[in-house]
């Protein structure tokens, strides 16, 4: 008998009708004698239509509030699948965040979970119940208010629950049945892999592979929780996310795939003068504009000496923040100009045979030189190497590097 962790997304449970099905699946496993901790996502686009609600309210709301108004759309699908499991002749019980004693850092809308103390949850295990528990939320212990883990963090509420009950696994059932080489969608022969390393996962997660958020896999890889990415209906064996270095390849070890980010957005500051402490005010302005940056860059100072240009890229929905920003620190700075582009895509290449790669970067290049796709930005990582190109031009992009790296092969000894 195992301890088991289920979390499905929205779209697992959009319906009525679905969340019946999801509790069908719960009560089988429950049956085969595993003890079962349920997460659930607020039903289909329940979190788009409540934030959609706030801003018909307020042109500002408090984020205080919204955390309040977001929370409801977990408690609402997981109290649903409760009395659907419960019709179906088993004991079940549904818990808030803070009920199952997730408790998380200040921050509202992207508090992070600092700890789990799930003593109700054991309680009620102990009982014989199958827990369900709201994903994506949590309670800070100073204020006492409850927050939200920002977009996508059920994933990252069932992981931690794994890992505060050692649960034996935590499977992640979603709407796609693994983790691919490419996105299937875009590129037509990638393949599900069986198994990849949270190292891999977390770099493919960070470049826009939407499969995991982020966080989910930095906190299974902090505690070492095995998750299993499977198809919320169908029966296959999915993917399993492990320390496991064995990626199917050895020692060299393998590309694990190609993933894509559009929400990006490019910024450019033009003539920062070319002295210590300037681009550092660049940076300092952005960070207090609560923008993360990546694939930052500085050029070489040209020909007319004393100048040089700043490009990164951040979150589309976070660029106007950043630019007004910048703009703000124009005069002290002593920069010519910053603009904005969102017409751009970031493509990555990831997998630990990069480092015993050489060529890698010249292959990368090649590729998406031979697919016609001009290369903006390019930085190269450990065991990843990125490329900004137009986003028109993303899907040829993708498909080239896939081929490129030989991931539209079965991988020797993968079993893929
Ligand atoms: N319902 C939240 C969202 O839409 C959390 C989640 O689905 O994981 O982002
Ligand atoms: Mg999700």
């Amino acid at each position: 008998m195992a301890l088991i962790v289920q979390k499905y997304g929205g779209s697992s449970v959009r319906s009525t009708e679905l969340v019946k099905r999801v509790a069908e699946r719960v009560v089988a496993t429950r049956a085969e004698g595993h003890d079962v901790v349920v997460v659930l996502s607020a039903m289909g686009d329940t979190t788009d239509r409540l934030l959609d609600l706030a801003r018909q309210v307020s042109d500002l709301p408090s984020p205080r509030e919204l955390d309040m108004l977001l929370t409801t759309g977990e408690r609402m699908a997981n109290a649903l699948a409760a009395m659907a499991i419960q019709a179906l002749g088993a004991e079940a019980c549904s818990l808030s965040g803070p009920q199952a004693g997730v408790l998380t850092t200040s921050a509202y809308g992207k508090a992070r979970i600092v700890d789990v103390a799930p003593r109700r949850v054991r309680q009620a295990l102990d009982r014989g119940a199958i827990v369900l528990v709201a994903g994506f939320q949590g309670l800070n212990p100073e204020t006492e208010d409850i927050t939200t883990l920002g977009r996508g963090g059920s994933d990252t509420t069932a992981i931690a629950l794994a890992a505060a009950l050692k649960a034996d696994i935590c499977e992640i059932c979603t709407d796609v049945d693994g983790v691919y080489t490419a996105d299937p969608r875009i590129v037509p022969e990638a393949r599900r892999l069986d198994h990849l390393t949270f190292e891999a996962m977390q770099e493919m997660a960070a470049s826009g592979a939407k499969v995991l958020a982020l966080r989910s896999v930095e906190y299974a890889r902090r505690c070492g929780v095995t998750v299993l990415v499977r198809s919320s209906s169908g029966t296959g064996p999915g993917t399993t996310v492990s320390a496991s270095a064995d990626d199917g390849h050895g020692e060299g070890g393998a590309i694990t795939g190609v993933a894509h980010d559009v929400s990006c957005a490019k910024v450019t500051v033009t003539g920062v003068p070319d002295l210590p402490g300037t681009v550092a005010r660049v940076f300092r302005a952005v960070a207090d504009a609560g923008c993360e940056i990546d694939t930052a860059v500085q050029n070489v100072p040209g020909p007319e000496a004393g100048v040089t240009d700043v490009t990164f890229l951040l979150p589309g929905e976070g660029a106007p923040a950043a630019v007004a920003a910048l703009r703000g620190i124009r005069a002290e700075t002593g920069f010519t100009e910053v603009s904005q582009d969102d017409d751009v895509a970031k493509v990555s290449v990831v997998g630990s045979g990069m480092r015993a790669r050489p060529g890698a970067a010249a292959t990368f290049c090649e590729a998406l030189a031979e697919a016609g796709v001009n290369i903006e930005i390019m930085s190269t990582a450990e065991i990843r190497i990125s490329a900004v190109c137009r986003t028109a031009r993303l899907h040829d992009a993708l498909r080239a590097l896939h081929r490129a790296f030989g991931l539209d092969k079965p991988a020797v000894g993968s079993g893929a």
